[in-house]
């Protein structure tokens, strides 16, 4: 008996471990792929978003047992036809695909929105398509950083149980962490334990301007009709129930640094989900919105908008930080100007020129490429005009 299961358990790893690894090249966008069983499916992309719904599957197969326990189970009705939505609505205002992955199992049978043992209950079938959900995201993120250099990523849901009618958007902050003032968010922990960390120098706002300042996901949302917390309207989610995202958000968005930032966004049913009509609309605002905000606070390259921040010589933190072997540096120009940035090393030496030229006004990104360099501390100046500023960098090899 023993014996027997021991081939069976063999029979089992191995065919986790023999599950495809998907390659990027396999992929054309708009297409949809699956895992095993159908369990999982992966509608490949080719922009720089990517959209996911772990909560509102409808597969019960035998295979995989119940959750018991302390779970939480349940629809997030409608979410699937909404994603499926936003993914058309993408597509016909700006040509690209969003990347969007969507687990079709019961939430009972697997929560893909957990980490292994709470999602799976160690179910070998359940652990197969949560690695495949999470391999698909992997292969989305691939995709995007290889085309794009960074991009976007969106988890989801639309749970029923808050009574406040308005998005939730998680960044891995808590309810209470959203209660302290501006000036507490803008201490470092908060910002580098948020799913958004590398997206904050990119913006060039404080962080707390990134999460609830007129040019927020919130604030974008709230712009065009949709209550949204945090926003500049609502800061923080006072004493109602809040969502503040969970294994996904943290798992695929710039917690632990890389070029994906991301956040949980929980949809309120009334207006939102309820009706065809509202998830139409709905997929409409969503879709220029994530453009504009991406537009404005990650892809920063092209010449800023004046209107929304006034303009002054600023220099970022350079990103990513510690880098290895290459890092980008954002910095802004107010006025026509002579512009210089060069890299130090500690002694002193200038090792690099990366700008030395006249430049229009403008927000720009520059790459250096440091692999002929030692590891060690460098710093970076930025001149225009009157404006000096010296930052220092960390190569890690
Ligand atoms: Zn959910």
């Amino acid at each position: 008996m023993l014996k027997r299961l021991i081939v069976i358990l063999v029979f089992f790893v191995s065919a986790l471990s023999a599950a495809a690894e998907p390659t990027d090249s396999t992929f054309i966008p708009g297409r949809s792929y699956f895992g095993r069983n159908h369990y999982i499916e992966y509608i490949a992309g080719n922009s720089p978003y990517i959209l996911s719904a772990p909560h509102d599957g409808f597969l019960t197969p035998p295979e995989i047992p119940d959750r018991t326990g302390n779970i939480t189970s349940g629809h997030d009705s409608n979410v699937q036809d909404l994603i499926r939505k936003i993914g058309e609505t993408i597509f016909a205002r700006e040509g690209r695909y969003p990347h969007i992955i969507i687990c079709h199992l019961e939430r009972i049978k697997l929560d893909a929105n957990r980490e292994i043992i709470e999602a799976t209950q160690g179910n070998p079938f359940a652990i197969q398509a949560w690695k495949e959900w999470h391999s698909f995201i992997d292969t989305a993120a691939q995709q995007v950083q290889k085309s794009f250099g960074k991009g976007f990523y969106i988890d989801l849901h639309g749970f029923s149980s808050h009574p406040v009618q308005r998005l939730e958007i998680g960044y891995l902050l808590s309810g209470s962490t959203l209660s302290l003032s501006d000036s507490e968010l803008n201490k470092p922990a908060y910002g580098n334990s948020s799913s958004i960390r590398t997206m904050i120098p990119i913006s060039g706002m404080t962080f707390s301007q990134l999460l609830r300042g007129p040019r927020s996901l919130g604030s974008f949302f709230e712009n065009r009709g949709y209550p949204a917390v945090p926003s500049e309207k609502q800061p923080n989610a006072g004493s109602s129930a809040y969502f503040s995202g969970d294994y996904n958000t943290y798992r695929h968005g710039s917690a632990g640094g890389g070029p994906i930032s991301g956040v949980q966004i929980e949809c309120n049913m009334i207006g939102v989900r309820d009706s065809e009509n509202a998830r139409k609309n709905f997929a409409d605002v969503f879709a220029e919105i994530v453009k504009n905000y991406t537009s404005q606070n990650l892809f920063v390259t092209a010449v800023f908008d004046q209107s929304a921040v006034p303009l002054q010589p600023s220099l970022l933190q350079n990103y990513p930080n510690p880098f290895n072997p290459t890092t980008n540096f954002g910095f802004r120009v107010s006025s026509l100007e002579f512009v210089s940035l060069r890299i130090f090393d500690v002694l002193g030496r200038e090792v690099a020129t990366l700008v030395n030229e006249v430049r229009q006004a403008g927000t720009y990104t520059v790459r250096w490429d440091a692999s002929s360099q030692p590891s060690g501390v460098y710093f970076y100046q930025m001149r225009a005009g009157g404006f000096v500023e010296t930052r220092k960098l960390v190569l890690t090899k």
